[in-house]
Order: C-alpha cells, then structure tokens, then sequence
C-alpha cells in the first residue's frame, strides 16, 4: 500500500541532519521549528492561520473545543470515516448525528443534512474523505443560514481545492490536518495541524493547545496538552516542499489506474472507479487523491486474492459509525444510512503512494483482471 523507505530515501540527510538540529538546540516542544512550521503550512494551504498540534485527532478535538462544544449539544457528520471524526464530538459528551453519504464520493451530502439539524446542533463536520472536498457550497450555505460554524476533517486532503478554487480546510471556521506517517504529509510519528482563517479562534486553538494558559501556571480556560512536538515539526519542514509534487504524481497515478482499467474492461464486469466529481479542467476541484478507491463486486474476495498475489490494498471504511459498538447507545439500527453501509461493503483502496511506479500499476491491474 505504502513505501515509506522509498518516500524518506531522498530526504534521509536532511531529515536526520534536522533532528540533530533540534537535539543540539533542545528546544523539544513548540519553539522556533514549529513557529516556520506553521508560517510555510499556512502559505502552502491559503490559509490565514496554521496552529501546530499533535495529531489530526486533537486538532479535531481542540476545533471542536474552540467552538466551546459540550455535552447537550449535537454535531452532524458523515457516518462513514475514520473513527477520531466521530469520537472527538463524543469524548467531548457532545452527540455525533450522522448524515447519509453521497454514492458517487463517499463523501456527507448536504441534500441529507437539513433533515437532521435540530436547536442543538453546534458543528457541522464534513470529512474530505480519500483526498477529495466534499460539496461545500450547499453545506456552507445550509449552515450560514442558521449561523451553525462548519469544522472540516482534512486530514486526508491536504492540498486539496474545492470546485470553485477554494482550499481544503480553509472554507470552515476550522480545518483540521493530520501528518500521520501514512498521510499525503507525513511526519516521523504523530503530528496534526487547525488551519483558520479567523484571527479570534486561532488564539484560542493556541491557549487551548497549552492547558489554557498564555502565561505559564495560570490558566484562563481549560484545555489540554496538543503542543507539537518541535522533532515532528523539523522533519516536516523538509518535506513540505514536496507536497504539490506528490500530488501531482498521485492523480497521475489515479490516471493511469482510471486508463488500465477501462483497457481491461473492468468496468464492464461492475467495478466503478474513483469518480473525480465536477472534474474539468486545472485545478478545479484538484482530488489529490489520499486514495484509489475503486467500488468492487465480491469485494471480500478480490482482496484476499489481491493479498495472495502480494498486491497491497485495504478497506477504508469496514464499519459505518452508527454500527460500531461503542456507538450502540447513538440506538441507530443497520439500514439507517444505505449509502454508508453499501460504501463500507464495496469500497477497495489500491497503492496510489507518489513512488509507485508504471509497471506496479500495471501489475495490480492485471492481478485485478485476473480475478474477474
Ligand atoms: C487520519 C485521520 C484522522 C486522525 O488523524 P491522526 O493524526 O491519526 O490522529 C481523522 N480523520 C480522518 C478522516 C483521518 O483520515
């Protein structure tokens, strides 16, 4: 799925020149590696504001924290993510309200929010799930309406833009990114971003981040501990200007995924490719694909075939949210959201990492030809 020896080799100098760095200057935690950190993630993303945190989670959860989001209050979601996208609202005694995904980009459709809005709804929290942005002008518009603050789940879509040419994580109050090492940007371990465009909650995404506390020992509110580790912040400093290139390489992949298959007439025998929604031309609507993800017929099968042919691939989402245990006391039953439950059965995520070469792309797809 993932090369990540070949994706450091090029760096490995600098990478390991930069952690001495910080060794020799001992400033661990925040300090100057993390203040150009988030200058460059903020020019790199349009954005007004990047705060350093210490993953996608706890930019999720120090968002949703800013918002001053607690128990009583209702956040709608897609129920079809990565679990922090949920278990943030809930670690906060906020409850989840999932919204049915759109088929076509797995992604929450606004046409099903409106129904699930209630006097308690505090965040809306579309994900750009796989590296695309999920439809945000009716989204946003719907929450503008009723003044409820949209905070998006970026973290597989970073670089990403929107139809219209807006930023991924810049059209919400509050984006929030993770450099988790299998991310688009990843760091050497755990590490996250909040990107804002509003002055006021980036200063309190930055007290939150530090216990609430601007001078140390007294505290103006209660947050936690999300301060970025300066280590993590100096291996992405080197990376970052790597970024729009792995892009680039991921949708040309995507490309030729999207050629293979049709060549060996796939599509034919049900499966559906990745579809790149209001694709037209330039950077409209720029997936940068965190994942191939391919709907599939006998999903199950083909990938216990693909995993005997040593093809790598995985499931990216097996459980919807409102079917998982620990939500049990959400009390929504299987057949709530089809669409979701369908994803979750058909989805199949191919090796789409920038160093994948032609010839692995060609070998995954005739493995898959020779499954059908
Ligand atoms: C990775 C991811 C997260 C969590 O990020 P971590 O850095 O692993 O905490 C949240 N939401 C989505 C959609 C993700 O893909």
């Amino acid at each position: 799925m993932l090369d990540l020896q070949a994706h450091h080799a090029p760096f490995r100098g600098d990478l390991v020149k930069a952690l001495a760095r910080v060794v020799d200057h001992g400033q661990f935690v925040l300090g100057p590696e993390v203040e150009s950190f988030e200058a460059s993630l903020a020019e790199a993303c349009g954005a007004a504001h990047a705060i350093g945190v210490t993953s996608g989670t706890d930019a999720l959860l120090v968002s949703l924290m800013a918002l001053g989001i607690g128990p009583g209050d209702e956040v709608v979601t897609t129920p079809f993510s990565f679990f922090a996208t949920a278990g943030v609202v809930a670690r906060l005694g906020a409850k989840p309200v999932f919204a049915d995904i759109d088929p076509v980009t797995c992604n929450l459709d606004p046409a099903n929010i409106e129904a699930v809005i209630t006097p308690r709804t505090k965040a809306i929290l579309p994900v750009h799930l796989y590296g695309q942005c999920a439809d945000m002008a009716p989204l946003l518009e719907i929450a503008a309406k009723r003044s409820i603050p949209v905070v998006e789940d970026a973290c597989q879509a970073i670089g990403a833009e929107y139809r219209d040419g807006r930023r991924a994580g810049t059209m919400g109050a509050l984006g929030c990114l993770s450099f988790y090492p299998t991310k688009n940007l990843g760091a050497l371990g755990d590490a996250g971003a909040v990107l804002t465009m509003d002055s006021g909650l980036a200063a309190k995404v930055r007290l939150l981040r530090n216990h609430g506390a601007e001078r140390q020992y007294y505290h103006k509110v209660i947050g936690g501990n999300f301060r970025l580790s300066a280590l993590q912040a100096a291996a992405l400093n080197i990376k970052l200007p790597s970024l729009s290139g792995w892009s680039a390489a991921r949708r040309t992949n995507a490309q030729r995924y999207d050629a293979l298959i049709q060549e060996h007439r796939l599509v034919e025998k049900g499966v559906r490719l990745p579809y790149a929604a209001w694709k037209n031309s330039g950077r409209v609507n720029y997936h940068i694909y965190h994942q191939y993800v391919i709907r599939a017929p006998n999903r199950d099968l083909l990938r216990e075939h693909l995993t005997k042919k040593e093809v790598g691939c995985a499931v990216f989402y097996p459980l919807p949210f409102h079917l998982q245990e620990c939500f049990a006391s959400l009390g929504y039953k299987a057949g709530a959201f089809p669409e979701a439950e369908r994803a979750a059965r058909e989805v199949l995520a191919l090796p789409i990492y920038p160093e994948l070469t032609a010839d692995q792309q060609d070998w995954v797809v005739r493995s898959l030809a020779a499954f059908y």
